[in-house]
């Protein structure tokens, strides 16, 4: 697996790749789920590249950008042990050199829900990706629908700006007990971490629920009640699943999604609901 640190190295390593070129944007810590990410697009692109970065600017001032996992060695043999072709792990000062100072604002779709609880997180995603994206010139994008209303965020920017980029989502990977797999789960003390699938039952009670006709303060309410009580629940909602506005019942494709504490840790996590009434985690 060949290696670039500068935005020169990166741009010269990526043009030499066969095409259809895969990439797949990371802030590392990668696990299971960054796996599966990967080996969807090994399935769909001739070759496969992928950035560790971990943004600072999609970071508020409080929270875990220092603590934030790293560990770029052992990523790295993740990555080569998976066959991925390229990695691309700039330093901070190559993608923000001093006078950095242009953003990307989507609106609306990144104002709600995660935009709320952190006012300039997708605007630190969207302006990272699409750096990243101008570098890689990839072929496809690969996001996991873990992040669901970064999926709608970035799709947004594709579409407005006219990056000559398809994307493509990739189901939730989850371990054995329904919790979605995230670096952030390495927060969790043991009993947080027994308590957290419950995100994920409670998201499948209100996916439940709404199925048989309950109304959606109704199936909120038995979200609510799902989650453990050691959670703080955040939201419970159904939302477009392009807009990402909220919708009184699910017209289909919509996402199931919520949010909640586990002490210091929030999770997030989403159902996918779609008009053929196929249902993904
Ligand atoms: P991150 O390193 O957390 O920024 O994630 C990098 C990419 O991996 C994003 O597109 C995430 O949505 C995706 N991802 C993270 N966790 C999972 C998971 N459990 N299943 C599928 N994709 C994931």
């Amino acid at each position: 697996m060949q290696i670039a640190t500068t935005l020169a190295e990166a741009r010269a390593l990526f043009d030499a790749l066969p095409r259809p070129l895969g990439f797949v944007p990371t802030m590392g810590a990668l696990h299971a789920g960054h796996v599966q990410l990967l080996r969807s697009a090994q399935r769909g692109s001739a070759s496969v590249a992928v950035s560790v970065f971990v943004n600072p600017l999609q970071f508020g001032p409080s929270e875990d950008y220092a603590k934030y996992p790293r560990d770029l060695e052992a990523d790295r043999r993740t990555l080569a042990q998976a066959g991925v072709d390229a990695l691309f792990a700039p330093d901070t000062a190559a993608m923000y050199p001093p006078g950095f100072t242009t953003s990307v604002d989507v609106g609306p779709v990144g104002a709600t829900f995660e935009g709320v609880v952190r006012p300039h997180h997708f605007r630190g995603v969207a302006t990272v990706v699409a750096k990243l994206l101008h570098v890689v010139r990839p072929d496809v994008l690969y996001l996991g629908q873990k992040d669901a209303q970064q999926t709608c965020v970035l799709r947004k920017m594709i579409a407005d700006l006219e990056f000559p980029v398809a994307v493509e989502i990739v189901p939730t990977i989850r371990e054995s007990d329904g919790l979605a797999m995230s670096s952030r789960n390495a927060y969790l003390s043991a009993e947080q971490r027994a308590e957290a699938p419950s995100l994920y039952r409670a998201l499948v009670a209100m996916r439940e629920a709404l199925a048989r006709g309950a109304s959606k303060a109704e199936a909120n309410d038995i979200a609510r009640a799902t989650l453990s009580r050691l959670a703080m629940p955040d939201y419970f909602e159904v939302v477009d699943a392009e807009s990402f506005e909220p919708i009184e019942r699910p017209a289909l494709p919509a996402f199931v999604i919520g949010a909640a504490h586990f002490g210091a840790t929030r999770l997030i996590d989403n159902l996918y609901v779609a008009p053929d009434r196929r249902e993904t985690a």
